[in-house]
């Protein structure tokens, strides 16, 4: 069976790789009946943030891409979160001793810098495995009891892992292919320290198999740490699960990965949700924005994999169907704010007037605008094509709902000395026409204006410039018939004196 799982650790909102994260493993997961769970890595305690674990199960719920399993959802693999389990991962460490595979390291700080200024000094690049093992205060060096003793003794210590010497590595990402690493290369990785906390790798793993994780879907900034992870599966003689790094979200200008700041710089939000930083300012999340939650999906989706044709919207049924790794891209991603409104507009004028309305009667009512719920669908239905979120609509339809109170400057230029006398004119045949149908007041004053022999414009300009202030707005007929006869023809006098 398929089961995957997003892996978070709470320190601090969910940013948007994240929420890809989360979005490519809950696709993964549904496209093959699987489980999708939720497991909060929280070892770390020192960089543990209140409420990012709250906030990161809301933001997956408010996108629509619940887990099946995890916090306050219990199956039978809980808990789900880390600390809870932390009595457990003890033993796992010291199977691992048990077996040669680990040892204790009793190094201080102190002596771990001194040693990395000095292969630095020449040339080389510190890395803590065989090729100084020796020179540092390790187990591997001293003896049995003394390690035991000076463990009883209460001295600080880790378990490290012990890196194979001289070995490659032929590793297997569904994504990237085959990859060769040199364990030369690595550092022998802290398993667990002594105030009894495993580090993110020996919780990770020892959970992932416990879970029974069939694949790991994750950023690729853990990339490095694959060949770390597959040797400690091969220690624990555990069957590995099949790796997929994803590629990363990088900046719409420039170079590197797209981060927080970029959001600030550029005014789009990286976040799923609003936040609140420690230093009481706020983070702007996509939700408080008025994006969609579908929209969000949807854009998400196609920051690194498309289906291999040219459709852009889908729902989440259909990214469901279609999603596959394979089809995931190497490459990084451009994360590109503007298409992301595209995105919402798609979305957003897809909605029903109804829905739009409800929302966007709040602003009426903080304004004193009181409209029958109708009036307001219909605003809604004549201007939402032009809108991407709903804090938009009151520039597009304000006129809908008051008179205007001052004309644009630059339209006025083109009230000539005869317009006033011509919209009194206009005035009384839109006060005599009984039909107020958008379709009917079109046909009336274009009649009239084609029997008075002048142009269009030279009535329909200051006409839309006396109901709406400005040459903007919808089809004038239509704003006519929804304001009303008696509406119109005060804007007008109005507009005349
Ligand atoms: N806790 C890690 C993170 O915060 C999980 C990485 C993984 O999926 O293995 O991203």
């Amino acid at each position: 069976q398929v089961r995957v799982r997003f892996a978070p650790s709470p320190t601090g909102p969910l940013h948007i790789g994240g929420v890809r994260t989360a979005l490519f493993n809950y696709l993964f997961a549904k496209k093959h009946s699987g489980v999708f769970y939720l497991r909060i890595e929280d070892t770390d305690q020192n960089r543990f943030v209140p409420g990012a674990e709250e906030y990161i199960i809301e933001a997956l719920n408010w996108l629509g891409i619940p887990f099946d399993e995890g916090v306050g959802k219990e199956g039978k693999f809980g808990p789900y979160r880390q600390s809870e389990r932390k009595a457990m991962y003890n033993q796992y460490a010291q199977q691992l001793i048990d077996s040669g595979w680990a040892y204790y390291a009793f190094d201080t700080a102190e002596a771990l810098d001194a040693l990395r200024k000095e292969e630095e000094a020449q040339g080389k690049t510190f890395i803590y495995n065989h090729t100084n093992r020796d020179k540092l205060d390790n187990s591997l060096r001293i003896s049995k009891e003394e390690t035991e003793k000076r463990i009883a003794n209460g001295e600080e210590y880790v378990i490290r892992f012990k890196i194979p010497v001289g070995e490659t590595l032929f590793l297997k990402d569904i994504i990237r292919g085959d990859i060769k690493f040199e364990t030369n290369l690595l550092d022998d990785k802290v398993l667990f320290k002594s105030d009894g906390m495993p580090t993110y790798h020996l919780a990770n793993i020892v959970d992932d198999h416990l879970m029974e994780t069939s694949h790991v879907i994750r950023g690729e900034e853990w990339l490095p740490s694959l060949p770390l992870h597959v040797l400690l599966y091969r220690a624990f003689e555990w069957e590995a699960p099949e790796f997929a790094h994803l590629p990363l979200i990088l900046k719409p200008v420039g170079n590197g990965k797209l981060s927080k700041r970029d959001g600030d710089k550029m005014g789009f939000p990286v976040f799923p949700l609003e936040w609140k930083n420690a230093d009481g300012t706020k983070s702007s999340g996509y939700r408080e924005e008025g994006f969609l939650p579908e929209a969000v999906v949807n854009f998400l989706s196609l920051l690194g994999w498309n289906p291999g044709t040219d459709q852009e919207l889908f729902t989440l049924d259909e990214l469901v169907k279609l999603f596959d790794l394979e089809r995931v891209h190497k490459a990084g991603a451009k994360f590109d704010p503007e298409k992301n409104k595209w995105f919402n507009h798609q979305y957003y004028t897809r909605q029903d007037n109804q829905t739009i309305a409800k929302e966007f009667n709040h602003t009426l009512i903080e304004r004193g605008i009181n409209k029958p719920a109708e009036y307001v669908e219909q605003v809604v239905g004549l201007v939402k094509e032009r809108a991407t979120f709903t804090s938009e609509l009151w520039d597009l339809s304000d006129f809908f709902f008051t008179a205007p109170s001052q004309y644009d400057e630059k339209a006025i230029k083109n009230w000539k000395e005869d317009t006033g006398a011509l919209m009194i004119e206009v005035s009384e045949v839109i006060n005599n026409t009984l039909d107020f149908s958008s379709e009917n007041l079109e046909d009336v004053i274009k009649a009239w204006i084609n029997e008075k022999g002048i142009g269009m414009g030279k009535v329909m300009q200051p006409l839309r410039l006396s109901l709406v202030g400005s040459l903007k707005g919808p089809h004038l007929f239509d704003i006519m018939a929804l304001i009303g006869k008696e509406e119109t023809v005060n804007r007008i006098k109005k507009a005349v004196e």
